[in-house]
């Protein structure tokens, strides 16, 4: 019988959720959709060091806000609890004396100053198969003489003893056959001193527990493979062990190496889904969501970072996405992250986004400016008149605002060296014949004004635009006069002709 699907994403707790991070839990999330399978959210808490309060709620916003939510969770628990570590802790010290018993690992006595003297004997040190038989553990130690440090409670830890000289072999389900050499493996401490499990004995023990089936976890996780995959043998669950898949990098712009929030800081991009507040100096960091993107399309962009469906399509939402993910069609080599392909995904979910899907968004983004869209239908229209121009969701301020108030500002120079008084007087008479009933009517009469009164029309154009938005941009000038409407258009062109006469 087939393997029940299951999947999960396993963050630790400890600050920003990086967009490498969301990247993993979507595959992990699309996986499982495609295989009718469940998506597990673990919290990955037992370094007490690196905790940070507020961080697992903030992960949890972040997937909500995404659309990927876990279908368990420690908000949501399944049958498969719990679903943090550290409520997981008293069950992984009998794991770790079962592995000392059958002889896969050991307790090492060796206090912080033992260690650094070592480290300062021997460069490069590593704790394993060339050292550790030079080490106070239980391997060089007599029997009694552990007995007695554990009864006297000497802090200690419990290492993995790392096999001489043989090859780990596991079968990735993106890189294919990975080996590593165990002579280059050390012996990786799997409890500690504090009584809690390390990430590498707890990432085997709750994946056997929640009868993970598969992990898509990133790259930089491969070079603990090997102890993972020696941990699964040692235990004697073998049979058990989820298929690996490792994601490829999510690489700098420039240069290379893992993109990192330094590089946002330093290029002046989002790294972080959502704003984090350090809880401890309240720095604010900023997200995706709070730059303006739509979540479909950091989405997008995300799933396009290391996969495609093999044709030239860029433009998937989720549910797409949950049809067409394939393992096959993700690449081992790493992806460059760009802000401007970024910023492009975004422009493009907002061209092909419904009024209805962004007034919400795009209120938000007035409200936050002091300007309240009021009418519905009205702002609607907005929308479907300026979304063309908007590649961040606060371009819809800038876009916008001169439908809610007159211009605060004009571009005087734009039209003054070529302003005459005819030029007013065409406004003058242009403004008390106005019927703004639709675009393309209006459009016709204001041009027959013009000749009428000797003008090229396109000599008016710019000023008329000028007058109702206060710059050279905007939609059809038509356009904005009927929504506008008549009351509004003539007040503005008032206003305007009085400041560019004086
Ligand atoms: N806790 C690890 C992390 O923070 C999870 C690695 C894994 O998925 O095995 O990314």
């Amino acid at each position: 019988m087939d393997r029940k699907v299951r999947v999960r994403f396993a963050p630790s707790p400890t600050g920003g959720l990086h967009l490498g991070g969301v990247r993993t839990a979507l595959f992990n999330y699309l996986f499982a959709k495609k295989n009718n399978g469940t998506f597990v959210l673990r919290v990955e808490d037992t370094d007490q060091n690196r905790f940070v309060a507020g961080a697992e709620e903030y992960i949890v916003d972040c997937l909500n806000w995404c659309g990927i939510m876990p279908d368990e969770s420690p908000g949501n628990p399944g049958a498969y609890g719990p679903y943090r570590q550290s409520e997981r802790k008293p069950s992984y010290r009998k794991f770790a004396e079962q592995l000392i018993g059958d002889g896969y690992a050991y307790y090492a006595f060796d206090t912080p100053e033992e260690l650094d003297a070592k480290r300062k004997e021997i460069s490069n040190f590593q704790y394993g198969q060339a050292t550790r038989m030079q080490m106070r553990n239980s391997l060089t130690l007599t029997i009694s003489e552990v007995e007695d440090l554990l009864a006297a409670k000497t802090p200690h830890v419990i290492r993995i003893k790392v096999p001489e000289d043989e090859i780990v072999h596991f079968n990735d389900l993106i890189r294919g056959d990975v080996s590593f050499e165990t002579s280059l493996v050390d012996d990786k401490v799997l409890l500690k001193a504090d009584g809690m499990p390390t990430y590498h004995l707890a990432v085997v023990v709750d994946d056997k527990a929640m009868e993970i089936s598969h992990a898509f976890r990133g790259e930089e996780w491969l070079p603990s493979a090997p102890v993972h995959i020696l941990l699964w043998k040692y235990l004697g669950w073998e049979t058990d062990m989820p298929q690996w898949a490792h994601l490829p990098l999510i690489l700098k712009p420039d240069g290379h190496g893992k993109l990192s929030k330094r590089d946002g800081d330093r290029l002046g991009f989002p790294v972080y889904a959502m704003n984090w507040t350090d809880p401890k100096t309240g720095d604010i960091t900023k997200g995706f969501k709070e730059m303006g993107f739509m979540p479909d399309a950091f989405i997008n962009m995300l799933a396009l970072l290391g996969w495609n469906d093999g044709t030239d399509q860029e433009l998937f939402s989720l549910l797409e996405l949950e049809d067409k993910f394939s393992i096959e069609r993700i690449s081992k080599a790493g992806a460059k992250f760009d802000f401007e392909k970024a910023k492009w995904y975004n422009h493009e979910w907002i061209k092909q986004s419904t009024a209805d899907t962004l007034q919400q968004l795009v209120s938000t983004e007035l409200h936050k400016a002091s300007i309240e869209a009021g009418d519905v239908q009205f702002l609607k229209t907005i929308i479907d008149l300026i979304k063309d121009r908007c590649t961040l969701l606060p371009d819809f301020v800038a876009q916008s605002s001169y439908f809610f108030a007159p211009p605060a500002e004009y571009d005087i120079n734009s039209v003054k060296p070529k302003w005459t008084a005819e030029k007013a007087a065409f406004f003058n008479d242009y403004a008390d014949k106005l019927r703004l009933v639709d675009a393309v009517s209006e459009e016709a009469a204001f041009k027959a004004l013009a000749e009428e009164k000797g003008f090229k029309p396109g000599e008016l154009m710019l000023p008329f635009r000028i007058i109702l938005v206060g710059g050279k941009f905007g939609p059809g000038v038509f356009d904005i006069a009927v929504l506008l409407g008549v009351a509004e258009t003539k007040a503005r062109i008032e206003k305007a002709v009085m400041l560019f006469n004086s």
